[in-house]
């Protein structure tokens, strides 16, 4: 099936980013919240991010302006279902996306394909509660979206293979690399990426090193990029502890206990850079001052 139009659903940090690749794609898109001031700051961003493309010539203008020109942001939610992939990237809450999809029902077409961006919510369940469940399935991006290569492409149960395949169209239409993975808690990414935050919060916890020295382990010790605290802080703690729950919840294992430490940040209103303070403080002029 080819794809030719996409809704996205949520103009937040995930959808503007979304909403960006997909016009430079040469996709129309549709892009609908139910705030007017998230589509209106998502239109901003996207201008502004495109805009640094154009300056550092990774982009020509004349493309620059033909994808603004193909991304149609609207509060009606319906005009996203006369698309032919939707992609639902509003708030991390299964009621929510469940209201979503039970709302665009009756605007969809014949052959609409529905996806979730969500990090952690079974796919299976989604598509259960929609009339199409085998053209469902989890479309999962990472942040920040016109940065990052990977898109993972999660089938739920009944998902069939062609909406697979046009999912995957569209992942490589985007330039971008899917990984495929089977509908349990977490996925691929996050259920690999989440315990070994988890475990250097414990490690934190238990005094075994502190914020610079275990961000520094890491980072030179196993050459990752970023160390796993300042990681932590970017993603944002309560989305740590949220997907942690699910792990744990969902595979019923202790191993995937979430760490004292990290609750405790949470219940703290320490969620990282979001909130200025997380493993590190980023209130001050320099530097991030490690808290810990
Ligand atoms: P966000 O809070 O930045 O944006 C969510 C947007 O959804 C908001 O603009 C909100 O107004 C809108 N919204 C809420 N209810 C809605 C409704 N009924 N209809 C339409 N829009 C509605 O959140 P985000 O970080 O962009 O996350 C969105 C989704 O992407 C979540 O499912 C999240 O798990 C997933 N995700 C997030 C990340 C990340 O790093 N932030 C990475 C991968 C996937």
């Amino acid at each position: 099936m080819e794809i030719g139009s996409i809704g996205i659903v949520g103009a937040g940090q995930m959808g503007n980013g979304i909403a960006h690749v997909c016009a430079l794609a040469g996709y129309d898109v549709v892009l609908t919240d139910v705030s007017q001031d998230a589509l209106d700051a998502a239109t901003a961003l996207i201008a502004a991010n495109m805009d640094r493309q154009v300056s550092r010539e990774k982009i020509a203008q004349a493309e620059r302006d033909a994808a603004m020109g193909r991304i149609r942001a609207t509060m009606t939610l319906a005009d996203a279902g006369g698309t032919d992939l939707v992609i639902e990237a509003a708030t991390e809450r299964e009621t929510v996306k469940q209201a979503i999809f039970e709302d665009l029902l009756p605007h969809l077409k014949p052959n609409t394909i529905l996806t979730s961006n969500t990090s952690s919510i079974s796919i299976t369940r989604l598509a259960s509660r929609t009339d199409r469940p085998e053209k469902f399935m989890g479309f999962h991006f990472m942040n920040p979206v016109p940065v990052m290569q990977l898109v993972e492409l999660i089938r739920g149960i009944a998902t069939d293979e062609e909406t697979y395949q046009a999912c995957r169209g569209v992942v490589d239409r985007l330039e971008k690399t899917a990984a495929t993975a089977e509908d349990f808690p977490a996925f691929i990414v996050n259920r690999i990426l989440m315990p070994m935050i988890n475990e250097a919060v414990y490690t934190l916890y238990e005094g075994v090193g502190t914020v610079t020295s275990i961000d520094t382990s890491l980072k030179l010790g196993a050459n990752h990029p970023m160390g796993p605290l300042a990681l932590a802080d970017f993603i944002g703690l309560d989305t740590c502890l949220a997907i942690m729950n699910v792990l744990h919840d969902g595979l019923a294992d202790t191993k995937y206990r979430p760490c004292p430490l990290l609750v405790k940040y949470v219940e703290a209103g320490w969620l990282g850079r979001k909130s200025q303070r997380g493993f590190y403080d980023y209130r001050g002029e320099g530097e991030p001052v490690p808290t810990r």
